[in-house]
């Protein structure tokens, strides 16, 4: 069964409903189990989940992680390659109605920029574009992967979804990982934010996780951007996406990320706000879900949350992020995705890691490790 299809046995309205009825005796039951069901998912999503549940969660949240992850938090650098794109995502500032000045890097920019990161320490990049496949799609991606690959151990992307056979050539160029958000699994909202261009299908993004696992992506990232619609559902949909990764394929460490939207070129506004309070119980609701789930939380968040979530079940966090293209050695945000909000450099990120008493891993896997076992 794909995951599509596992996804219309749950209806959006019946599980938003059975999240806000949960009682307080459903979530007491669902902290004591030591594997979730889907139920019990949904009910610690509730908004009746007081505060003596919530520290009884993130209590369970860091004790699963530290069980799992020990004391490390892997950094990684974001690395725009373009903001070129065809699609007309409502809440994006590089969609293609915004007037703004585009760019996609050469090569030699691409390497200046891997350049200025490896020089701040990091192995591990993720490669970003829009949609825009004759100046940015894959034969371009392959020779900017060609290109840096010598740079940083380990490689992922987060660009438009392919096929099998295109995930298959990301592979085999020394991709590791993808990160695919859904944006939104409300389908009617998905429509209506996503009015033109080949993101306006539903199905073929919410299928490439899959096609990327077939093609044997070792890490895949899900999630929703939180804000857009019911994030209530939202979430509960991420963890079923992730849950059902996770158990498919097995060899392929499944990660979630929490992006919360902010303030973009063109003054989308998002429509629900989620509360530090929210973001804190959903993370902790996902570790409880699924125990080896990579969690992910990017510059996006103010350092103070960052810095106070640490513990709860995060293992991955970017650090010093431009997401303009060229912005790293350019020192400009001209052409930026979104505003971070976490503006420490990686040597201060690695030095309040230390002082926490966590070790900051840059790079955490090589291609090499795959010769050597071969
Ligand atoms: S979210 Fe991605 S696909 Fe949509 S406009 Fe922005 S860059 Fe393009």
């Amino acid at each position: 069964m794909s995951f599509l299809q596992q996804l219309q046995q749950y209806p959006q309205t019946q599980w938003r409903e059975q999240i806000l009825a949960t009682t307080p005796a459903q979530i007491d039951q669902a902290l004591r189990r030591s594997r979730l069901r889907v139920e019990d998912f949904a009910a610690l999503l509730s908004p009746q989940v007081s505060d003596a549940q919530l520290e009884a969660m993130a209590a369970a949240a860091h004790a699963i992680t530290s069980r799992r992850f020990g004391r490390i938090i892997q950094l990684y650098a974001p690395l725009y390659l373009s903001n070129e794109c065809h699609n007309g995502c409502k809440y994006c500032g590089f969609n293609a109605g915004n007037k703004m000045a585009r760019r996609t890097l050469s090569l030699a920019e691409i390497e200046k920029d891997a350049l200025v990161l490896r020089n701040q320490g990091f192995r591990h990049l993720l490669l970003l574009t829009g949609e825009a496949p004759k100046v940015a799609g894959i034969d371009f991606l392959e020779a900017a992967i060609a290109r840096i690959k010598p740079l940083c151990g380990s490689i992922s992307i987060e660009v438009f979804p392919m096929d099998f056979a295109g995930y298959e050539r990301m592979v085999a160029a020394g991709v590791d990982g993808l990160t695919v958000y859904q944006e939104t699994y409300d389908l009617e909202l998905y429509r209506e934010l996503h009015p033109y261009g080949p993101k306006s299908n539903y199905n073929f993004r919410l299928e490439a996780p899959e096609a990327a696992g077939k093609a044997g992506l070792r890490r895949i990232g899900v999630g929703a951007l939180l804000g857009l619609g019911d994030c209530l559902t939202d979430v509960f949909y991420t963890g079923l996406h992730a849950l059902y990764l996770a158990r498919r394929f097995w060899r392929t460490q499944v990660t979630i990320s929490f992006p919360r939207l902010r303030p973009a070129e063109g003054g989308f506004q998002p429509r629900s706000l989620v509360s530090d309070r929210q973001l804190t119980q959903f993370i902790c609701a996902l570790r409880l879900l699924i125990h080896d789930a990579g969690l992910i939380l990017s510059t996006r968040e103010k350092a103070e949350l960052r810095d106070n979530l640490l513990p709860l079940g995060i293992t991955q966090m970017s650090a010093g992020s431009c997401t303009a293209p060229g912005g790293y050695s350019d020192r400009s945000d001209d052409g930026q995705q979104f505003e971070i909000s976490d503006h420490r450099t990686p040597a201060e990120i690695a030095a309040l890691l230390a002082a926490r008493g966590y070790e900051a891993v840059w790079k955490d896997w090589d291609n090499a490790f795959l010769e050597r076992t071969a």
